[in-house]
């Protein structure tokens, strides 16, 4: 077993074109892996987290001629795609090629940069694809001819509390949607959800763009619902190795990799959190009472809250639990989103205190 916090990362991202217009002034300061939030309007102040990473992706970036942001220059402190990968994604490839169970999800604010990280636009691809794409490049790599490997994928979204499997259309799927369920082998998982097997980066591509045609959010509704919904993407990777006898030892990592709905709504009442998004103020609530509990302030007999949502349900074994984890916090540079800054780096914060116990999922004798 091993023990490891959950690793942490914000990034920045460059004022976007309103931000512009209203001359927004940057709030946000990194050195190293700490990052410096800035009242420079109301005067309270400056506070300073230390994360195992600070992405400085605000500015000191060029494109290049295939549209690409990349530093402007060796000395810029700019952090691209490709960095983000090599910082987050390797590790989760690490993990999942050892045989923990893995989960990497973006939070923050609408509009902050989740879906840039995680997903990507144009040619600035995302950690989901980059990390897609080299799970096949380092299949290729195998030449043991007693190992081969399985690859499936699941994709899903939680909205208004429902989850829907996003492999199916959606006049052909099940109205109350589907549940959460728990087992030794795969932790927790949905029961139902569609498995298509995969051999290669086109292939889960394909699914990818199928998925996400399948979305709640149609096209011209993209702002009024593309907030408030949770998006998973779930690999099983399997490591398959034939022994002697035509036994086979198999290992097993379920990767969780997450899109989360913007973090705003949860800084609202709670009745209009229960009603648009539950799932935001459970996740919340649930990094809260694992922070207390890693710093060892958990009330007796306090439970963890993982059951007032189907969020925090469905990442259980991701928060807490014996899956590595690594969480990136989404911020807007702009002084007019303090607040909502500010709550971000307060909960990336508490997150960084929880702790999981990872196991490796082997199993030799079947
Ligand atoms: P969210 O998913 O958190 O709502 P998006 O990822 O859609 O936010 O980002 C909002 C806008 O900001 C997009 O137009 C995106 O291209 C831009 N953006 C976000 N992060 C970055 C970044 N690191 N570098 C450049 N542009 C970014
Ligand atoms: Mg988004």
């Amino acid at each position: 077993m091993s023990d490891s916090a959950v690793k942490v990362a914000v990034r920045v991202r460059p004022f976007n074109q309103r931000e512009k217009g209203l001359d927004a002034v940057c709030c946000i300061a990194m050195a190293g892996p700490t990052t410096t939030i800035n009242d420079v309007d109301g005067g309270t102040g400056e506070e300073t987290f230390t994360f195992d990473y600070s992405f400085w992706s605000h500015d000191g970036f060029a494109i290049s001629d295939e549209g690409l942001l990349i530093p402007e220059d060796g000395n810029s402190p700019y952090v691209d795609q490709k960095k983000v990968f090599d910082c987050l994604g390797v590790e989760v490839l690490n993990n999942a090629w050892t045989g923990y169970h893995c989960c990497l999800f973006a939070y923050g604010q609408t509009g902050a940069g989740k879906s840039y990280s995680m997903v990507g636009f144009g040619p600035n691809k995302g950690i989901i694809p980059t990390t897609c794409q080299d799970i096949f490049r380092r299949i290729g790599e195998n030449h043991d001819p007693a190992k081969h490997f399985e690859v499936t994928i699941g994709m899903l979204e939680i909205y208004n509390e429902k989850i829907q499997d996003l492999l199916i259309h959606a006049n052909q799927r099940t109205k109350g949607g589907l549940e959460v369920r728990e087992s030794k082998q795969l932790g927790i998982y949905v029961q139902d959800l569609t498995k298509r097997a995969v051999n290669s980066y086109e292939a889960i591509e394909d699914l990818v763009d199928e998925g996400t045609a399948n979305r709640t959010i149609g096209s011209t509704l993209m702002n009024a619902t593309s907030s408030r919904a949770n998006t998973v993407l779930i690999i099983e990777f399997t490591q398959v190795t034939t022994y002697d006898m035509g036994k086979e030892g198999r290992k097993l990592s379920v990767i969780k990799l997450v899109d989360l709905a913007g973090s705003e709504n949860a800084e609202q009442t709670v009745a209009i959190a229960s009603a648009i998004n539950k799932s935001m103020s459970a996740l919340r609530n649930v990094i809260s009472a694992l922070a207390d509990k890693g710093s060892g302030k958990l009330k007796k007999g306090q439970l963890i809250p993982y059951r007032d949502s189907k969020l925090t349900r469905l990442l259980q074994n991701a928060l807490g639990g014996s899956s590595k984890t690594i969480m990136i916090c989404a911020v807007s540079p702009a002084s007019s989103n303090y607040e909502e800054t500010l709550s971000t780096l307060r909960c990336a914060d508490r997150a960084k205190k929880i702790m999981n116990h990872a196991e490796i999922n082997e199993d030799p004798t079947e």
